[in-house]
């Protein structure tokens, strides 16, 4: 017999690796062996704690719900061309150290270029 708590850990878990393109509260249900009972109380308690969103859809004719997290892990993706990781201060580096991210050129035009690369795709759509 599963607990609570796992039940709702593994329906958070279900969810978020659903994505950015959310799970309908059905294939949910069905993932966890649940019934839909159980399965809307379990969405409704999750966005009560801020964990994930909900947004109505009609699907196959009848209304239901899309199920989405509100935060997604971190890829690492993200920073793997950060100057940091190859930097050879990086040992010397932090906060309150001489050499400071504060002050770092090659930090900040890494932001840069991140930032505007964002913002040329969100140009693009
Ligand atoms: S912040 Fe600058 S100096 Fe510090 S580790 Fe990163 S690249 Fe090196």
């Amino acid at each position: 017999m599963f607990k609570q708590g796992d039940l709702e850990h593994n329906a958070l878990r279900q969810i978020v690796r659903a994505g950015k393109k959310g799970m309908l509260q059905s294939e949910l249900w069905r993932k966890l062996g649940a019934s839909s009972r159980w399965g809307s109380r379990m969405a409704l308690k999750l966005t009560n704690k801020g964990l994930i969103r909900r947004e109505r859809e009609l699907s196959n004719g009848r209304w239901t719900y899309r199920l989405y997290p509100k935060r997604l892990p971190a890829s690492i993706d993200s920073i793997l061309d950060s100057p940091c990781l190859t930097c050879p201060e990086d040992s010397r580096c932090g906060a309150l150290s001489t050499v400071t991210p504060n002050g770092c050129d090659k930090l900040t035009m890494w932001l840069l270029e991140l930032a505007n690369k964002e913002v040329d795709s969100l140009d693009e759509n």
